[in-house]
């Protein structure tokens, strides 16, 4: 650590004890010279979600610009409070990297989730550019999938902002509503893409379904941007924000370039939710080489949280051989790629995965290579099931989704709109199904169920 960068991190620290968590974890921490950061204790994940929500916030609730929740399925929602000054410096970071957001015709569609602090990210940085913003999140009932699909066939959109399978099933979105995405969504330039692994076969999938440059955003709710992919696609570390570290799950010291470790992080910018030495979670691996665009910050691949790895056949996480979820996504995209299939889901069970596999118009001649191959990369028993069209992925289900009205208490019966008798009534209407759809969705239910049985079944 040169002696600026260690006056940055121990600013950074001093900063980070204005908050009450670190105001004790912190109390008797040393801080005279480079040698002693490596001695600061870890914050856990468990530790940010106990200290939830306001041990963790350096200044009063009032003086942070936004406040987020995680979803909180797995436990306690983990709290995310942002700063403007951050914001505005990520901001920066982003147009950088994506100068199609600067471009004169910008427009963006943002259709990430509008409680994730990511989606006020992509705000700050058209404020900034000064170019129109389509917000549309994702887990809206305001804007289903073919509206957002809509959007991008009648206006210039040039960028969209989403979750890396959301592209799929806006393709197929597509297919299901006649629409070529590639022809008709012409003026699409850029995906920036964040939320889940996308390892290099998905990137390529989507790069060459859509016919645009693919960039990642890598990042989390409580650290917002981690990363992001330069025009030479290479993943760089926003070490402006974060003094970053790259340790190994059991021993905690860090690894050399190429071999995956935990990245754990130090807030530099940050004032309002500052971390100290916080460990995401996340493997990452860093590149043992420069990136061929000339920035001077590291370059990553993201492999996915930790707590994901598939441990298998003696594969473990300690001896840093489990099968990562970025490896197991990146066999699939290339195996359906070779196969020619447009859609999978993989099943993890005790005894191996399951591919389920759907296939357009029926299976392809002669896969048994494939199959080996796929085995072969992943390491760990594979049997992959050949399902017909619409049994992997119920395409219609994404236009299944009610249409939201304003909330209200007064019906007008006397024109042709909807003659509604309940609150409910109006502010939802359901889309109406036929004997046949219905009857479909049973049917598709049942055999859902039969299936799931069988593969329990075969996995005790
Ligand atoms: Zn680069």
């Amino acid at each position: 650590m040169t002696p600026e960068r260690w006056t940055l991190v121990r600013d950074a620290v001093e900063r980070a004890r204005k908050s009450r968590w670190y105001g004790r974890t912190l109390a008797a921490a040393r801080l005279e010279e480079p040698g002693d950061f490596a001695a600061l204790p870890f914050t856990s994940k468990q530790d940010v979600m106990a200290a939830s929500p306001f041990e963790l916030l350096a200044v009063p609730p009032a003086h942070a610009w936004h406040y987020h929740e995680s979803s909180g399925t797995t436990g306690k929602p983990v709290a995310t409070w942002c700063g403007l000054t951050e914001l505005a410096r990520m901001a920066s970071i982003i147009i950088d990297a994506v100068p199609e957001l600067g471009a004169d015709e910008a427009m963006l569609l943002n259709r990430f989730p509008s409680f994730a602090p990511v989606h006020f990210l992509m705000e700050e940085v058209l404020r900034r550019t000064g170019r129109c913003h389509i917000a549309a999140g994702s887990m809206s009932w305001d804007v289903p999938f073919g509206r957002a699909l809509e959007f991008m066939r009648q206006l210039p959109v040039s960028v969209l902002a989403t979750l890396p399978f959301e592209m799929v099933l806006l393709r197929e979105a597509g297919r299901e509503l006649g629409v070529d995405v590639t022809r008709e969504c012409r003026h699409l330039k850029a995906v920036l893409l964040g939320g889940a692994v996308l390892p290099p076969t998905f990137k390529k999938w989507i790069a060459d379904a859509w016919q645009v440059r693919v960039v990642e955003i890598y990042g989390s709710n409580e650290t917002m941007l981690l990363a992001i992919s330069c025009p030479q696609g290479g993943l760089h570390v926003a070490t402006d924000l974060f003094e970053h570290e790259i340790l190994d799950p059991v021993s905690m010291q860090p690894v050399p370039a190429g071999s995956p470790g935990l990245l754990t992080i130090t807030s530099l910018v940050h004032e309002v939710m500052p971390l100290v030495r916080y460990v995401t979670g996340d493997l990452v691996e860093r590149s043992p080489t420069p990136c061929p665009c000339g920035r001077k910050s590291p370059t990553i691949r993201v492999l996915g949280r930790a707590s994901e790895v598939i441990e298998m056949r003696g594969r473990t996480l300690a001896a840093g051989t489990a099968l990562t979820p970025a490896a197991l996504v990146d066999a699939c995209y290339e195996f359906i790629a070779a196969v020619g299939a447009r859609i999978f889901f993989a099943v993890i069970l005790k005894r191996g995965i399951e591919l389920l596999v759907e296939t357009t118009p029926e299976k392809p001649a002669t896969t048994a290579l494939e199959e080996v191959r796929l085995a072969e990369r992943l390491g760990v028993p594979v049997t992959v099931r050949w399902l017909p069209d619409g049994d992997v992925f119920d395409r219609a289900a994404l236009f299944r989704t009610p249409k939201i009205y304003k909330p209200g208490q007064v019906s007008d019966w006397r024109g042709d709109g909807r003659k509604t008798i309940t609150v409910m009534e109006a502010l939802l209407e359901w889309p109406k199904f036929g004997l046949g759809t219905l009857g479909g969705i049973v049917k598709r239910e049942i055999k859902n169920a039969r299936r799931r049985k069988k593969l329990a079944a075969t996995d005790r």
